[in-house]
C-alpha cells in the first residue's frame, strides 16, 4: 500500500482528505480490496433523491460490473449517469481510551464514475459470469442461463479509473495524556468465515456440491 501523500489521485474528487496516509490510489491496491470484498454499495441519484443499494459485483481488470433486474429502479437511474460504488471489508473494532477515539479496522474502496449499460452480448454474458463467480465459482457447474433470464438482467459497467483505497489497521490513536490512565484501549478483530454447505430442502438426493462449494467451507470470507 502506498501512501496517498506520495500518490496522485486520478481526480480531485477522489482525493482523501482525513487520514490520507491510510490511503492509496494505485490500481493493484484497489484490485486487492475489490477482490476480497463481497458486497458493493451502489450510490445513485434518482429522481426521488439519492439512494444507496447493496449489490453483488464482479471485476474484469479495471472495470467493475453490477447487475440486477431490468426493472431495478436504481440501476435504471444509474444508466449513463455518475455513480459512486463502495466496497468495505470490516476487519475489527478499535476501542479507544475515550469513545472519541473508537474506530474500526477496515479495507475500503470508493469508485466514482459514469455507469455504462452493457449491451454487447459477449460482454453481457462475461460480466454475468464474473459477478456470479466473484465469491463462489459455480457458473460452470450450474444450468446455463436461458435467453429469457439474460434478457431480464441488466448489467452496468463502472470504470475503475477514479478509485481510492483506505486501509485502517492497528489500534487506537489516543490522547497522549490518556495513555497512562485507567481506561482500556485496544482492538477486537473480526474474523468471518464460510460455514458448511447446506443442501436445498428440495435437492434431489445423491447430488453432491461442486468442489468450489465444498472448498470454501471454513475459509476466510473476506
Ligand atoms: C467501516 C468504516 C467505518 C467508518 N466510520 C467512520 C465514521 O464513523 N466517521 C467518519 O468520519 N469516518 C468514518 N470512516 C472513514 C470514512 O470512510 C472517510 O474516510 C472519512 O470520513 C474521511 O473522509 P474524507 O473527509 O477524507 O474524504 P471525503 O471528502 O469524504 O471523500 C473524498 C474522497 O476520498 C475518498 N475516500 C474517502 N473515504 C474513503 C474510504 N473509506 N475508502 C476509500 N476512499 C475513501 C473517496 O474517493 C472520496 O471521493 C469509516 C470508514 C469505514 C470503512
Amino acid at each position: 500500500m502506498t501512501d496517498a501523500g506520495d500518490a496522485t489521485p486520478a481526480s480531485e474528487r477522489i482525493r482523501l482528505r482525513r487520514g490520507a496516509h491510510l490511503g492509496s490510489y494505485d490500481r493493484d491496491s484497489v484490485h486487492v480490496v475489490l477482490d476480497a470484498g463481497v458486497v458493493a454499495h451502489v450510490g445513485v441519484v434518482t429522481p426521488e433523491g439519492p439512494v444507496v443499494i447493496p449489490m453483488g459485483y464482479g471485476r474484469d481488470d479495471d472495470v467493475l460490473y453490477v447487475h440486477g433486474a431490468v426493472g431495478n429502479a436504481a440501476l435504471r437511474a444509474a444508466e449513463g449517469e455518475q455513480v459512486c460504488v463502495t466496497v468495505t471489508v470490516l476487519d475489527g473494532l478499535i476501542v479507544g481510551r475515550s469513545p472519541f477515539h473508537n474506530s474500526m479496522r477496515y479495507r475500503s474502496v470508493v469508485v466514482r464514475g459514469a455507469a455504462r449499460r452493457v449491451t454487447a452480448a459477449d460482454e453481457h454474458m462475461a460480466a454475468l459470469r464474473l459477478i456470479s463467480d466473484h465469491v463462489i465459482s459455480t457458473w460452470e457447474h450450474a444450468r446455463p442461463p436461458t435467453d429469457a433470464e439474460i434478457r431480464k438482467t441488466m448489467v452496468l459497467a463502472v470504470p475503475l479509473a477514479e478509485a481510492s483505497v483506505k486501509v485502517r489497521a492497528g489500534g487506537p490513536v489516543d490522547e497522549p495524556e490518556d495513555l497512562d490512565g485507567p481506561h482500556w484501549g485496544g482492538a477486537v478483530p473480526l474474523i468471518s468465515s464460510w460455514g458448511d454447505p447446506e443442501p436445498a430442502d428440495d435437492l434431489v438426493s445423491g447430488i453432491v456440491p461442486p468442489s468450489s462449494v465444498t472448498d470454501i467451507a471454513g475459509t476466510r470470507a473476506t
